[in-house]
């Protein structure tokens, strides 16, 4: 799947995701802050277009939704600078990065990897389609909400990151070169919770998107 802004479209190299980045969410959670970003890779496979009826595993356990600003990157680049940062940002999308609780929390409590429960086939929808990032003046001043069936699941804003945008770059790009094409997925507020098939989402992000879906 292909990501587009304006007539210009990006393949994905790779989804890097980062978890506990809203303090709410880490509460309900039940975790602990880390003193760093932690971060998890999911591939290109796992994309999916959001507005498209979401196939999720019906043989795993829990699958939890989880909504998400995605930062698009245009330049690539490693050991990037936080002031540096906000120059290799394309723009930004909406994206659920659909966990398997269950399959995760086992891997928890063993100290295993969360690779199944967070890069399963489909477990990122997206929006094809991101906005330009000169038409988002503060991507830290944007509201989250997921409704699920009508009801408000997840409402959050994106002041409320424990680690902004700018850190989050100069951090991944420690470790993992930054391509064009690569998606970041900033972290979900509270609120996330299982998903059952039939279930109608409506999601958006402040002025990045809107979108009405459901699960097959
Ligand atoms: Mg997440």
């Amino acid at each position: 799947m292909k990501i587009h802004i304006d007539n210009k479209s990006f393949s994905v190299p790779k989804i890097i995701g980062v978890g506990r980045n809203y303090d709410a969410h880490i509460r309900e959670m039940k975790a602990r802050p880390t003193g760093e970003p932690v971060l998890f890779i999911k591939p290109a496979t796992s994309l999916c277009d959001i507005s498209a009826p979401l196939r999720i595993p019906h043989d795993q356990g829990a699958v939890h939704h989880e909504l998400e600003l995605a930062v698009l990157i245009g330049k690539g680049g490693g050991a990037v600078s936080e002031s540096a940062a906000m120059s290799h940002v394309a723009g930004y999308g909406m994206a659920l990065d659909l966990t398997l609780r269950d399959v995760q929390s086992v891997a928890k409590k063993k100290g295993l990897p969360w690779a199944v429960a967070k890069g399963f086939d489909g477990a990122c929808p997206i929006t094809p389609r991101f906005i330009d990032k000169s038409f988002v003046p503060d991507p830290h001043d944007l509201n989250l909400t997921l409704k699920v069936n009508g009801h408000v699941r997840q409402q959050g804003h994106t002041g409320q990151m424990i680690y902004t945008i700018p850190y989050l770059i100069h951090y991944i790009s420690r470790f993992f070169t930054l391509q064009s094409g690569d998606i970041i997925l900033t972290g979900t507020p509270a609120g996330v919770g299982p998903l059952q098939p039939g279930d109608s989402l409506q999601a958006d992000i402040e002025s990045i998107a809107g979108i009405n879906t459901r699960v097959e």
